[in-house]
């Protein structure tokens, strides 16, 4: 199968290609995602119909993009990757969805950002194989149906629950990806350190696992980064002493937080006792927009057990206290 390059846009990640496993059996981790879309290959496959529409929803870099590309592989077609912001005009849809060829998949990023007209295109698109095109203006406007051939849409999303229900209702396999163990991803470390020929020893693969979020796109950025410092140490082995050394250049600390992630703590207890306080007042305090701090920064806080959601707002909880080097909270 022959694999389109991702729109400039959307992408910023054409070297990451190198590094996306390429089979079910090379997907780390993720297993019951692994499984559910095993199945439904195979069924697909025996059946020789277009597998079933698929929404993977979960924070960025946890390898939504990648399964697409997988289950594309596996199943022998193409696929076809674009994002919800490219989709601007009615016309980049349409154009994507006449071009498909049978069983094709096209991937959409971000698509909860789909503009109301390309989610009206896609619903019989989705549902019927069906492309609704009105022609004409006014009086004189029609309506034509052009068939289109049976696809695959696999959308992509931080956050499910900004889809409208009409969109999610008409995906057949709705999964959430996770952040990723420590021991999952000391393995896709170990893999792209094998792929771009570093040489890590001793705990230097646990090491990156442990900073990079659970995540990992982080975790082969911050291997390049090593790497970087290696070369121009002139080191040829990389040992556990040297990677925590070069990423803490990156500011990223023993349990994988970064800047963000300690300014929105920071923030909590400096400003606010540790909480209870609202998410909007704290995206307002830190200049950045709730959603991303709701969809990006949180979820790897609340997975550490770092921070919490209450009714009354969110809370450092007292590891996320100890993390910081803050006191415990004295009981009130
Ligand atoms: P998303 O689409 O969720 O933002 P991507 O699919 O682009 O994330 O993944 C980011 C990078 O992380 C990929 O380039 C790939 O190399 C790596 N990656 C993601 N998931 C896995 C996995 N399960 N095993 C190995 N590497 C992975």
């Amino acid at each position: 199968p022959v694999l389109e390059e991702l729109p400039a846009a959307a992408s910023g990640l054409p070297r990451e290609d190198s590094l996306r496993p390429k089979r079910l059996a090379d997907y780390i981790g993720q297993s019951e995602l692994k499984q559910v879309l095993a199945i439904a290959v195979e069924a697909t496959r025996a059946r020789q119909e277009a597998l079933d529409h698929v929404l993977l929803y979960g924070p960025p870099g946890l390898g939504k993009t990648t399964m697409a590309l997988v289950l594309a592989e596996e199943l022998g077609v193409r696929c076809r990757i674009t994002s919800a912001p490219a989709l601007e005009r009615p016309r980049d849809i349409v154009g994507l969805l006449v071009n498909l060829q049978p069983h094709e998949l096209l991937f959409i990023d971000e698509i909860h950002r789909l503009n109301r007209v390309a989610e009206e295109i896609l619903y019989p698109a989705m549902e019927d194989y069906r492309l609704d095109l009105t022609v004409g203006k006014g009086t004189t406007a029609r309506t034509r149906s052009l068939d289109l051939p049976p696809f695959t849409l696999v959308g992509a999303t931080t956050r499910a629950g900004s889809l409208s229900s009409p969109l999610r209702d008409r995906f057949g396999l709705i999964q959430r990806l996770e952040f990723y163990g420590l021991d999952e991803l000391q393995q896709i470390v170990e893999r792209a350190a094998g792929l771009l020929q570093i040489k890590l020893e001793g705990g230097a693969a646990l090491e990156v696992a442990r900073r990079c979020r659970g995540t990992p796109r982080i975790a082969n950025r911050l291997l390049r980064r090593v790497r970087d410092v290696a070369s121009v140490r002139g080191h040829g082995r990389i040992g556990a002493p040297l990677v925590a050394e070069a990423l803490s250049l990156h500011r990223v600390d023993d349990r994988g937080l970064d800047a963000s992630d300690r300014r929105l703590l920071t923030l909590m207890l400096e400003g606010y006792g540790g909480g209870p306080v609202g998410l909007d007042t704290l995206a307002a305090g830190l200049g950045e927009d709730s959603a991303t701090l709701e969809a990006v920064v949180e979820p790897y806080l609340l997975q550490l057990g770092f921070l919490q959601r209450t009714p009354r707002g969110r809370l450092v909880t007292p590891a996320g206290r100890n993390h910081l080097g803050w006191p415990a909270k004295a009981a009130a």
